[in-house]
């Protein structure tokens, strides 16, 4: 185990980073590749061979015997595909060889990857390309490079390509808005620290569960006696054999440079936690997804089993990933942090009204972002926020916004509390703005926290969503004021207007609440309560004009997008579906006559013998009852499952979960009361009170 002091000789022993750069790459080269990685330029290619041989060589040196163009295709997980470095000689030996052109392109088979369509009309080959801005690093003997994914006509098949263009965005609009200020700024970054929650179960529990294998989450399983009522595990002491696995884990994640700083267990029996020390979001993305992989890897060493699904086992607490986003400027400045000075609360104040307008205006796309038929089970449910996006920005703030609207009534507090004219932004004490835990989309003092994520999400879709609406707010300001005479006053009227314009968006009271639904309904906000309503919007035409206007996906881009989600949800529910009929047909039905067969000859026996008392066939009219109702139920579920329409992808969606959802609701009521009916030695598989109270 680790002990403090090699920490910092761990911290990033396997990323070729600017520590290695400096030491291996000559100066020239290394200053050329800094600054494509700063501004995004191209690069030659005589750099890009220096740097390959380089990078190849510190790979060889840390075990590597291979190379990976790693990336992120629509699915939810990483890809990728080995080559060794290996390359034949003369004399029949072999060399380690790595060029600049396999640096900075690869060619996989695109067409095992989801395409949303675009592969009917263009190629099916795609190829990878060289991300300069996130670190490789060597993993399992293999230098893993990180890459963009495109079609061979160039249309984006992946989801680094466009967080990378919505970061160009907002740092090109909000550089405007700073110039605006006097700040002569030359790069925006958007900043991110995404707190992972995970499942850890036993190997072997999960082994015996087909639903757990196939799907991720327990698709049947009564309540346990003990839930997390009690409260008893959030921040409780962390069981022996899970602090071996975090202790490893974090060994891991720092040895890829992730600063995984925060661990504790988490509301939900065998529920648990790791918070990330924020950085830029491309980065933040990577580790992230690498975090998920190494959570999973490191587990199984221990003997568990990683749960990263949105909600494993129903009734207890969902598994989420709250994404805190900011901006900060090159200089380190963070844009959301509340100034000191009338002139920094002035640049603050526009900063957070462009927030507070991109969400009211593009709530759908954040609701979309966070879309899965596994969240699905989690938005609304009563640990998690609902579906209705909402912000929370806190009493302190909201004062100021009131002042700032109602101008009239409190021109003394405007002045004074705002800042812009005469005073400072009072100091907005943290521990008071993050108390509301049921907000979406919270201002916890100096960032923004998004909440609606599931815990298996890449959260490169939520910050492309919320990074390109910011953009566009920032667009409108610019455009706005710098025309203006009288850049104070223009600035005051704007933030006026557009609070006045957007405050329907602030909710600061309990989101948790029933009043809160009609309440939102009544300011005209969405409720997109499943996935199947939610997707349509995503191509409507206020959001195909966002992504456009800011270069992140073309229109067709954004189709075969949302094709692709609609496949993946009813994908996802079919597999689903098809797992409960088997476990039902194969284990569940089995063991339900097996108990009623011991059952049936106890109360023969006991007739036999004369001896009175009918329990035994009372608990047996009422399990065979249910058996059959199970057994019918099942079948019916088989055949909707037959009648799946073939139409557009959107009806396959709307009927999946219009008419499958239910039906499979309908198969689990009764095997879940079968479960607490039927003896244990009977039923087939480990019981949430299995699985959750391990010790
Ligand atoms: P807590 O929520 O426990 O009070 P923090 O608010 O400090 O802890 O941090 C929660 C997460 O937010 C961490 O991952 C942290 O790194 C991240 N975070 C803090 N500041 C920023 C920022 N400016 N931009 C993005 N993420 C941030
Ligand atoms: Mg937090």
């Amino acid at each position: 185990m680790s002990t403090a002091k090699n920490v910092p000789a761990l911290f990033g022993s396997m990323v070729f980073n600017e520590t290695v750069m400096k030491e291996r790459l000559p100066k020239d080269v290394y200053r050329k590749l800094k600054k494509t990685m700063r501004e995004g330029t191209a690069i030659d290619a005589d750099v890009a061979a220096v740097v390959a041989t380089a990078m190849k060589d510190w790979a060889v040196s840390k075990g590597a015997t291979h190379y990976t163009h790693w990336f992120q295709p629509m699915t939810g997980i990483t890809a990728e595909k080995h080559d060794s470095f290996i390359s034949p000689t003369d004399d029949g030996g072999v060399m380690m060889e790595f060029s600049g052109k396999e640096l900075i392109k690869g060619e996989p088979d695109a067409s095992s990857f989801p395409s949303g369509g675009l592969r009917a009309t263009f190629e099916a080959r795609g190829y990878t390309a060289w991300d300069p801005t996130s670190y490789a690093f060597v993993k399992d003997g293999s230098l893993y490079i990180p890459t963009a994914f495109c079609s061979f006509t160039g249309e984006i098949l992946d989801k680094k390509t466009p967080l990378l263009r919505s970061m160009e965005a907002v740092s090109a609009q909000a550089c405007r808005v700073l110039k605006l200020f006097g700040k002569d700024v030359r790069r925006v970054t958007a900043t991110v620290g995404p707190e992972q929650e995970y499942f850890l179960i036993e190997k072997e529990d999960y082994a015996k569960r087909k639903d757990l294998i196939f799907t991720g989450r327990t698709l049947f399983g009564a309540k346990p006696p003990k839930g997390q009522e009690m409260e008893d595990h959030y921040f409780g002491s962390i069981r022996p054999r899970v602090a071996a696995f975090m202790a490893e884990l974090d060994e891991e994640l720092w040895k890829f440079g992730i600063f995984s700083k925060t661990k504790h267990n988490e509301v939900a029996p065998c529920q648990h936690e790791m918070a990330p020390v924020f950085t830029t979001v491309n980065i933040a993305s990577d580790h992230n997804q690498l975090t998920m992989e190494v959570m999973k890897r490191v587990a199984q060493k221990h003997g568990f089993i990683c749960l990263l699904h949105e909600k494993p086992f129903d009734g207890v607490n969902g598994s989420g990933k709250h994404n805190n986003w900011s901006l900060s400027t090159d200089d380190g400045e963070n844009l959301l942090e509340p100034g000191k000075t009338p002139s920094e609360n002035a640049q603050f104040l526009l900063f957070l009204t462009a927030v507070i307008k991109a969400v009211d205006e593009y709530q759908d796309l954040l609701r979309i972002s966070v879309a899965t038929a596994g969240n699905d089970h989690r938005l609304g449910a009563n640990e998690a926020p609902p579906a209705i996006v909402s912000m929370f920005i806190g009493d302190e703030l909201q004062a100021i916004l009131d002042a700032i609207e109602a101008e009239t009534d409190y021109t003394e507090m405007v002045k004074t509390k705002m800042g812009l004219g005469v005073s400072a932004l009072p100091d907005i004490p943290k521990d008071t703005t993050d108390r509301n835990r049921t907000s979406p989309f919270a201002f916890t003092g100096n960032k923004f926290e998004f909440r609606m994520l599931g815990s298996a999400l890449n959260i490169a879709c939520p910050n492309i969503m919320i990074n390109t609406a910011v953009a566009e707010e920032l667009r409108q300001f610019a455009d706005e004021l710098e025309g203006a005479a009288d850049f104070r006053a223009a600035l005051i009227d704007l933030i006026r207007r557009e609070v006045k314009a957007h405050k329907r968006i602030i909710f600061n009271g309990n989101g948790y609440d029933d009043a809160w639904i009609a309440e939102a309904e009544k300011r005209g906000l969405h409720n997109l309560k499943s996935t199947a309503e939610a997707l349509p919007h995503y191509t409507d035409a206020h959001n195909v004009e966002l992504f456009t206007r800011h270069g992140v996906y073309t229109r067709i881009e954004m189709e075969s997008r949302e094709e692709a989600l609609l496949e993946e949800y009813y994908k996802t529910l079919r597999i689903e579906a098809l797992t409960m009929i088997d476990m039902v047909r194969e284990e569940i039905l089995p063991a339900c006559i097996s108990f009623q067969h011991d059952l049936a000859e106890t109360v023969l026996r006991k007739k036999e013998a004369g001896i009175a008392g009918g329990m035994e066939s009372g608990l047996l009219s009422e399990v065979s009852d249910k058996t059959e109702t199970l057994y019918r139920n099942n079948e019916a579920l088989e055949q909707v499952l037959n009648h799946t329409p073939a139409g557009k992808v959107q009806e396959i969606v709307n009927y999946y979960h219009d008419v499958i959802l239910p039906a499979m609701d309908a198969v689990r009521a009764p095997a879940d009361q079968l479960e607490t009916l039927v003896g244990k030695k009977y039923w087939p598989f480990p019981t949430y009170s299995d699985i959750l109270f391990y010790v």
